[in-house]
């Protein structure tokens, strides 16, 4: 009986894991000897979004050279959240990991498993910074809760808490009311497909339940958590890295968990509150110019064609969210936001 063999361990270092493993989860956590919050700092969580996980080996690197030092409480990186997407260099690997987000008792594909693990361990701690970024060009921004609110989709309690970090994250840019607007969302896709001769293909229909909505920020708020998503810059931004790193480190001071000076609360803040989501309906559905999100349209301005001619309109003074040329029929084509009369805190 030949005795075991112990392969040599592979130099490595924190950012080589361009094929990390699809059998667990890489996290780096850090507890001080004093009490304190309990934050989750995840990256990639869509796997072609890697600011989150350069950011997080930044913060990591510094914590184990002692160049900082956790003081209070405890902080958990992932920096690679969906192991298979990010070895794919795309947003999801059998799925989009951050829809319908919750522990199954029978996984049926690879994000079903990471749920299993990431959604205890989220459950596990006080606040979430999910670090994300996007495909068009546009400057970063945070997707911030509903307002405290005892509402049966999204009950709320924590908003003041929410928004203030929110405030610290360097970021003007603010949107709300995601799950909301999606969950409206969903009931219009409802009723088309309940429309005679209406054109949504159903096997293209993602899904018609408003839990699919669910991602990691809304599981965190479920577990009784803030949380915010961080959307740093264009995928390829050389500065995404930069923000998420920033952002890391004003999120510890900001929660008193380094000596880092508390960071001010951003005053020229913009917030928007997403107001409706449009589906694509139609392959030919196109839009009349390319749309960048943010881009502000006036009440009435016509923003795409359906595939039989008519146009689909701004319903008010607002801005082109999230605007996706490509959309699947019967999926997302593009939201539409408007300035939001919520109050922010700023304390
Ligand atoms: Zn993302």
């Amino acid at each position: 009986m030949s005795s075991p063999t112990i392969a040599a361990p592979t130099p490595t270092t924190e950012s080589s894991a361009a094929s990390p493993s699809l059998q667990m989860l890489r996290l780096h956590s850090y507890r001080a000897l004093a009490p304190g919050p309990r934050l989750i700092v995840l990256g990639a969580v869509h796997g072609n979004e890697t600011c989150g996980t350069r950011g997080i080996e930044r913060v990591v690197a510094e914590l184990d050279s002692g160049a900082l030092q956790l003081l209070r409480g405890s902080v958990t990186f992932v920096p690679i959240t969906n192991p298979l997407a990010y070895q794919r260099a795309q947003r999801s690997g059998d799925r989009n990991l951050n829809r319908n987000l919750r522990p199954v008792a029978e996984p049926q594909d690879f994000e079903d498993r990471i749920a299993n693990v990431l959604c205890p361990l989220l459950a596990d701690h006080d606040a979430l910074l999910d670090l994300h970024s996007f495909h068009a060009a546009g400057e970063p921004f945070a997707m911030l809760g509903p307002a405290d609110n005892a509402g049966a989709l999204q009950p709320f309690a924590r908003a003041a808490e929410e928004e203030s970090l929110a405030l610290r994250l360097g970021v003007r840019r603010l949107v709300e009311g995601w799950l909301e607007t999606y969950a409206v969302g969903v009931e219009n896709r409802l009723k088309r497909l309940a429309t005679p001769g209406a054109t949504l293909d159903r096997a293209q229909l993602l899904n018609t339940d408003a839990s699919y909505g669910i991602g990691t920020t809304e599981f965190m708020r479920r577990q009784g958590g803030i949380a915010i998503t961080l959307e740093c810059g264009q995928h390829a931004d050389p500065n995404g890295p930069e923000v998420a790193w920033r952002a890391i480190r004003s999120t510890l001071a900001h929660l008193g968990m380094t000596a880092d000076a508390a960071p001010a609360a951003r005053t020229d803040v913009q917030l928007l509150r997403l107001a409706e989501v449009t589906d694509r309906f139609h392959a030919d559905d196109a839009f009349v110019r390319p749309w960048t999100s943010y881009d502000p349209v006036a009440a009435g301005e016509p923003i795409g064609r359906r595939h039989d001619g008519q146009l689909v309109h701004a319903p008010a003074d607002g801005y082109v969210v999230f605007p996706n040329a490509s959309a699947l029929p019967g999926n997302e084509w593009f939201y539409f936001a408007r300035p939001s009369a919520r109050a922010l805190n700023t304390a």
